[in-house]
């Protein structure tokens, strides 16, 4: 038997991680239903199924995504792991497992976290849009893989088959309980790694709060509608516009 979606049930793929954990706390705080799907656990919540399980394997995603009718995708091995293997096996195969079981169970939105580094040629980008072209020469496999893995989701998004996806395209995310980040860079400046600059110290990087990340995230879910124009597309997000809830 099949549980009926419900609107307010989601599902946050990843939701053991450094921004899947926000994410799951403000769609709480919003009054959503969360079941997390993740390899690990890293924490226990009140009102959170944890279904623990890897991403690839298609059954362990079904049980995990009955009746729901919102998913999140926002599990990735760590980029600096540079396992060309995993990245695959996880970003693309897993992908495709996730827009599958997500077809079978019945699944109307999905949201992926993305990568702004998906437009990423190695020479530096201001204001960049979303027409700019997917790097031809991505930097690393994490990129190449992530390219594929928007590819795949954006292509599922599919009004008659009733199932609806958008993506959205962060770069460098801080915020409390930052694993990478900032303690890397923290952690570089204290050994006194930091007295090196490249180029002429004018290079830009952009890094969006992981609230703001979390805003956006939700804001794509619930304007995701067949009448919408974000249906099927990608969209890069930073700090410009102060987030309020
Ligand atoms: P994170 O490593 O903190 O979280 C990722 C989660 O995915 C982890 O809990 C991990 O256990 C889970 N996971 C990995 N492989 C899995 C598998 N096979 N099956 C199930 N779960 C699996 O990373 P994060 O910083 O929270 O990143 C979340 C998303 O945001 C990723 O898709 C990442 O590519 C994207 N992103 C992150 C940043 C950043 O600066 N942190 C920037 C741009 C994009």
């Amino acid at each position: 038997t099949r549980i009926r979606p419900s609107s307010k049930r989601c599902a946050v793929i990843g939701g053991s991680g450094f921004l899947g954990r926000h994410l799951v706390e403000k769609l709480l705080d919003k009054g959503y239903t969360v079941s997390v799907f993740d390899i690990r656990q890293s924490y226990e919540l009140p009102g959170v199924t944890f279904h623990q399980g890897d991403l690839c394997d298609k059954q362990a995603l079904l049980k995990a995504l009955q009746g729901v009718s919102l998913v999140f995708h926002c599990a990735s091995p760590a980029p600096a792991s540079d396992d060309k293997a995993l990245f695959q096996r996880v970003n693309i195969q897993g992908t495709q497992a996730v827009l599958q079981a997500c077809t079978e169970a019945g699944v109307q939105k999905v949201v992926l976290t993305s990568s702004a580094s998906v437009v990423f040629e190695g020479t530096d980008i201001k204001d960049g849009r979303e027409d700019l072209p997917y790097a031809k020469k991505p930097i690393d496999y994490y990129t190449q893989t992530k390219i594929e893995q928007e590819k795949l989701v954006l292509k599922a998004c599919d009004k008659e088959k009733g199932l609806l996806t958008v993506a959205i395209r962060p770069h460098g995310i801080f915020g409390p309980r930052d694993p990478q980040l900032v303690p890397i860079l923290v952690d570089t400046a204290r050994r006194g790694k930091m007295k090196f600059i490249i180029g002429d110290g004018s290079n830009l990087v952009d890094f969006t709060f992981v609230d703001n990340v979390v805003h956006g995230l939700i804001l794509a879910a619930e304007s995701l509608r067949p009448e919408s124009p974000i249906c099927g597309k990608a969209y890069h997000i930073t700090n410009d516009e102060p987030v309020r809830f």
